[in-house]
């Protein structure tokens, strides 16, 4: 059990955890890549520092971090739940703490398909755990090709047997670890050119002329991003940015979040700013909490 688990080890979530370790919190940082700045050839415009990679920064920032006694992990979060005590549910691992801080950065990957945007609220989806429960025994298409993808499919499966990955046109890449996620359910690599129907979803449309006919459809590409994380705990979102307060609380007491995941300027220097108020925030909600226990 943390005190304090933090999404991202990016500038916001490496930022909180500095202040979480020296205030003695037991800390976990789990990201499951470099984040945005990898990519970052030069970064000139950040206080103090006059030219720097991306990469140089990440890793001085986590060796920093490491050094105060943070923990820092790669794995990649899949689902959060719970209330007075979060729970992390990740490809490899499950984690528990007191507090959470999503630092997650922006979604990278969007897919985009004639019809898709058009349906979402009207049989698409992008969370299995809010609305598998409306397709008790439906046809349900997942659409994705990775890890997170096998995961939402297996959040279907207590609601219906009837699910197929439409990978839209990507080898199905999956861990050792999900395979069996998903045993039973039928795989189509085929692209996917449209989602059509009238009120509702009916179906997809493959570039080889096929169709698909289904009652709705759960978009789980990539890795989820913080919107489709927020969506699972109930988080109120602006158009997929997560809704903070001035301390970086959202409507959830316990959970805060920095960064490039509330829209906004995206910055280094933003997301350092706002992951220091959130690591501030998710201190003081521990040392709150503890006095009553
Ligand atoms: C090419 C490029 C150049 C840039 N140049 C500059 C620049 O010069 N100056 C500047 O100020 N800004 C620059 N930026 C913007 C800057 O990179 C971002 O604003 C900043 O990194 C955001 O910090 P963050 O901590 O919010 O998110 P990120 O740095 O994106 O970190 C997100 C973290 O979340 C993790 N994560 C995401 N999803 C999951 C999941 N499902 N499970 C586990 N972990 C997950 C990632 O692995 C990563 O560790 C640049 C961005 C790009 C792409």
């Amino acid at each position: 059990m943390y005190d304090i688990i933090i999404l991202g080890k990016g500038p916001a979530g490496i930022q909180a955890s500095l202040y979480a370790a020296r205030a003695k919190m037991k800390t976990l940082v789990i990201a499951k890549d470099w984040g945005s700045l990898e990519k970052a050839e030069k970064i000139e415009n950040y206080y103090g520092v006059k030219s720097i990679s991306g990469i140089d920064l990440l890793k001085s920032g986590v060796k920093q971090a490491e050094a105060l006694g943070v923990e820092v992990i790669e794995d990649e979060v899949v689902g959060i739940s719970g209330y007075d005590q979060v729970e992390v549910n990740c490809l490899i691992g499950k984690y528990e703490a007191h507090a959470l801080i999503i630092a997650i950065g922006s979604a990278r990957k969007k897919v985009h398909i004639e019809g898709l945007t058009q349906f979402e609220g009207r049989g698409i989806s992008y969370c299995a755990v809010c609305d598998g429960f409306f397709y008790k025994n439906k046809k349900l298409v997942v659409l994705g090709y990775k890890d997170y993808t096998a995961h939402e499919a297996y959040e279907l499966k207590p609601f219906t047997e009837d699910i197929t990955i439409l990978t839209n046109g990507n080898p199905l890449s999956l861990s050792e670890e999900t395979k069996n996620l998903i045993s039973g359910m039928t795989v189509i690599e085929d692209k996917v050119v449209e989602i059509f129907g009238d009120e509702k979803v009916r179906g997809a449309r493959f570039e080889n002329g096929k169709t698909i006919s289904f009652d709705g459809a759960f978009v789980a590409y990539d890795s989820a991003s913080g919107s489709e994380l927020a969506m699972k705990m109930g988080l109120e979102l602006d158009n997929q940015n997560i809704v903070v307060d001035e301390h970086f609380g959202t409507n959830i007491p316990n959970v805060f979040a920095a960064g490039d995941c509330l829209g906004g300027f995206k910055q280094v220097s933003k997301s350092v700013g706002e992951g220091a108020i959130a690591g501030k925030s998710a201190i003081e909600y521990v040392r709150e909490k503890k006095k009553t226990l």
